[in-house]
């Protein structure tokens, strides 16, 4: 998508940056906790002058409601886990010129992807005493399995500082910049203790991408690996780590899984040490 398209899309004058007409913006929820949108509303005063540049058409969990009309940018939180949601993401779809996934959920099928290594129909039986009538697919999936996604924002939940950016880049007729450091270069940036080598708790940031300041390792807490793979990870050197500080090869294994279970890059650890049969 080049800058020519995306200042048709915004309407703007390339010289002055001066709109002909607010852009309409969604954010659709599917399958999820409702976490990233709430890191929408966290944006507090910004948020209103965010409404000031952009007309905010639907988002029902602040107030506006119209998934019809079409707009120039779609966020989408949540994942496909219906066959309602595989028919209202191609909607979605149709009508936004430019879609962006925002959160684990969306971008990877997040913490509900784990019922996939799972017999979900064994659950609902178990569970339900007429599952037949749940409209629940076999397994969860994230969105850009079923349509074209122009943009992914990570993170469980999203940043909304990165929200914000991705919508002022695109404002300016530029595609927002992509992070794929990982987790360690900000800690490091910000002179964070790190949590490995200070309390040996197994920190998952030398494998994630940045974007979220590292918040836990700033907390004394380890990362969880939400913000999904960052680029030239070695998991394989990372789980040895993890087994010397007493982690079982299943909770190696695990801890991996957590987020983003269906991600290649995030897959177990292999070698003899993390073999799970
Ligand atoms: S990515 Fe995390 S915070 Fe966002 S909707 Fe999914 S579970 Fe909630
Ligand atoms: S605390 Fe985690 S993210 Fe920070 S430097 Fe240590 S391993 Fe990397």
């Amino acid at each position: 998508m080049d800058r020519y398209f995306l200042t048709q899309i915004f309407s703007t004058c390339l010289v002055c940056g001066v709109y002909d007409m607010k852009p309409g913006v969604a954010v659709h929820k599917f399958s999820s906790c409702d976490g990233c949108q709430l890191a929408f509303l966290n944006l507090g005063e910004e948020l209103l002058e965010l409404d000031r540049l952009v007309e905010i058409v639907h988002f029902a969990e602040a107030g506006p409601f119209d998934e019809q009309t079409p707009v120039a940018i779609a966020f989408v939180e949540g994942s496909i886990s219906t066959q309602a949601d595989t028919e209202r993401i191609r909607r979605v779809r149709e009508q936004a010129d430019f879609l962006i996934t925002i959160g684990a959920c969306a971008t990877s099928g997040g913490v509900q992807a784990l019922r996939n290594l799972a017999d979900s129909g064994a659950w609902h039986a178990s569970i339900y005493p007429e599952p037949e009538y749940l409209d629940s697919l076999d397994n969860v999936t994230a969105i850009r399995e079923h349509v074209k996604v122009d943009l992914e924002l990570w993170g469980c939940p999203v940043n909304s500082r990165q929200v914000l950016a991705a919508v002022r880049a695109l404002l300016f007729g530029v595609l927002p910049e992509t992070d794929r450091d990982k987790v360690c270069m900000e800690c490091k940036r910000q002179q964070n203790v790190c949590v490995i080598v200070a309390q040996g708790v197994p920190c998952l940031g030398p494998v994630t991408r940045s974007g979220c300041g590292s918040l836990c390792p700033r907390f004394g807490r380890d990362c969880y690996g939400c913000y999904g793979p960052a680029e030239a990870l070695n998991t394989a050197s990372l789980g040895k780590r993890f087994a010397g500080l007493g982690l079982l090869p299943e909770q190696v294994v695990n801890r991996f899984r957590a987020i983003h279970s269906h991600l290649e890059e995030f897959a177990p650890p292999q070698g003899p040490d993390y073999d799970r049969e």
